[in-house]
C-alpha cells in the first residue's frame, strides 16, 4: 500500500513518534524548520480516525508554522505536535505529564504550546516536566487565551486591506460579514462594532449568533446565506476550506480576511478570487496574533509588547500585498515567497557559521 502520507514531507527536520503505554499517549512532534529559532507550535488533542490521518496533519500544519513565524518576525521556526485520543475522555495528568517529558527530551528544538483539544490549564500540566511549553494561563503569568489577540490580529490585517483597496485604514462605515461567531469571531464582532463598522454573522450555534446580535447589534443571517451577504470583507473565522469552487462564484465582497485556518480548499482557489477581483489576505499571515501572543509569553509576557508585535500585522500584510502587485502573482503565493526568502536569508547566515567551525 502507497503512503500516501509522504506527500506531505516536506523537508521536515525531525518527526518524532511517541508512546507512554501507562497514560495510553500517542503523539507525533513534527518539527518542520528551526532555521530562524526553535520550532514553536501548538498542540492538538483529536480523535484521529488512523495514525496516517495524525501525521498528514501534523506534518501539514507545522509546514503552515513556518511560515506563519516568518511572515510574523519571529525568531522561530515551525512545529506542530498532535496527540491521538479523545481529549474529553482521554487527557489525565499522566498522559500531559508524559507528553511534557517527551518535549523535554528535545531540549528546545521544539516549544509547545495549546491548540484545538489542549488549553492553556493542559500547558500548566505540561510544565511540570518541561521548560520547552509557552501559552499558560494567564493567572500563572502566562499568555492564556490566545483568541482575543487573533482577533487583534485579524483587525490589523483589515485595515492593511482597506488601506489597499480604498486608500484609507479606517473600517468605520464598512460592512463585514464574519462567518462563525466563537472564540474569535465573537472577538473580532466586538471589535469592529467598537470601531462603527457594520456586521453580518452566521453560526452553527444560533444560541452563539444570538447572543453576539444582542450585544453588537449584528445581522443574523442562516449558514449557507453569508456566501450571499452583500458587503466589503468577508472573514472566515469557523472552519477551514469554506471558499472552494461552490463558495467563491457567490461572494459579493471586495475582500477576505479572517481567521480560519486554511481556508482554501486548492491552491487553485487563490487565483480563482483573483478572477473574481476579490482581494484575498492569506490565512497565515491574518491570524498569526494568537501564535505571536504565545511567542512574546516564552520566559515572560508583557501585554504591551505583545500588542506591539500583533499590531504590526498590518505591516506584514502591506508588504505581501505590495509583493504580490510587484510580482503579479497571487497573495498566497506572494505569502509562501516573502516567508521563504525570509528563511532562506538566514539559512545562508547559519551555513556561514558552520563553514566557520569548520575551518
Ligand atoms: P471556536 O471553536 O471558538 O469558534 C468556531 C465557531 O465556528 C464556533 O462557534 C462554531 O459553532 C462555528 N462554526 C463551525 N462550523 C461552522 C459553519 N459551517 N458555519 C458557521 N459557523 C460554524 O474557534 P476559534 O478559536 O474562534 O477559531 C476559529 C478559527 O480560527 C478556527 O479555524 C481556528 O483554527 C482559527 N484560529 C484560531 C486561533 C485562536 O487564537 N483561537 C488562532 C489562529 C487560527
Amino acid at each position: 500500500m502507497p503512503v500516501y502520507s509522504m506527500r506531505d514531507f516536506d523537508d521536515h527536520e525531525q518527526v518524532v513518534f511517541c508512546r507512554d503505554p501507562a497514560s495510553g499517549l500517542k503523539a507525533i512532534i513534527a518539527i518542520h524548520n528551526t532555521v530562524r529559532g526553535p520550532a514553536l507550535g501548538g498542540c492538538r488533542m483529536w480523535d484521529y480516525g488512523t495514525e496516517e490521518d495524525a501525521l498528514v496533519d501534523a506534518l501539514r500544519l507545522s509546514r503552515g508554522m513556518t511560515y506563519k513565524a516568518a511572515l510574523a518576525g519571529l525568531a522561530c521556526g515551525g512545529g506542530k505536535a498532535v496527540i491521538i485520543g479523545d481529549p474529553s475522555s482521554m487527557k489525565t495528568e499522566r498522559l500531559l505529564r508524559a507528553y511534557g517529558n517527551i518535549i523535554d527530551s528535545l531540549g528546545g528544538r521544539y516549544i509547545t504550546a495549546e491548540d484545538v483539544g489542549t488549553t492553556p490549564a493542559d500547558m500548566a500540566m505540561v510544565s511540570r516536566e518541561t521548560q520547552w511549553v509557552a501559552g499558560l494561563p494567564s493567572e500563572l503569568g502566562g499568555s492564556g487565551d490566545p483568541s482575543p489577540a487573533t482577533a487583534r490580529g485579524v483587525m490589523n490585517a483589515m485595515r492593511a486591506v482597506a488601506e489597499h483597496l480604498w486608500g484609507s485604514d479606517e473600517l468605520s462605515g464598512r460592512t463585514v460579514a464574519v462567518q462563525g461567531v466563537g472564540k474569535v469571531g465573537s472577538s473580532l464582532v466586538a471589535r469592529l462594532t467598537k470601531t462603527g463598522a457594520a456586521t453580518v454573522i452566521t453560526d452553527v450555534d444560533q444560541i452563539a449568533a444570538e447572543r453576539v446580535a444582542a450585544e453588537h447589534g449584528s445581522e443574523v443571517v442562516g449558514l449557507d446565506e453569508i456566501y450571499d451577504v452583500d458587503c466589503d470583507i468577508f472573514s472566515p473565522c469557523a472552519l477551514g476550506a469554506s471558499l472552494n469552487e461552490r463558495t467563491i462564484p457567490r461572494l459579493r465582497c471586495a475582500a477576505i480576511v479572517g481567521a480560519a485556518n486554511n481556508q482554501l480548499a486548492t491552491d487553485e482557489d487563490a487565483d480563482r478570487l483573483v478572477a473574481r477581483d476579490i482581494l484575498y489576505a492569506p490565512d497565515f499571515v491574518v491570524n498569526a496574533g494568537g501564535i505571536i501572543n504565545v511567542a512574546v509569553g516564552i520566559g515572560s509576557y508583557d501585554v504591551r509588547r505583545a500588542a506591539t508585535a500583533i499590531d504590526n500585522i498590518q505591516i506584514a500584510v502591506s508588504d505581501v500585498l505590495a509583493t504580490a502587485d510587484e510580482y503579479g502573482i497571487n497573495p498566497h503565493r506572494a505569502a509562501v515567497r516573502v516567508a521563504e526568502e525570509r528563511i532562506d536569508r538566514i539559512g545562508t547566515l547559519h551555513r556561514h557559521r558552520g563553514l566557520r567551525r569548520a575551518q
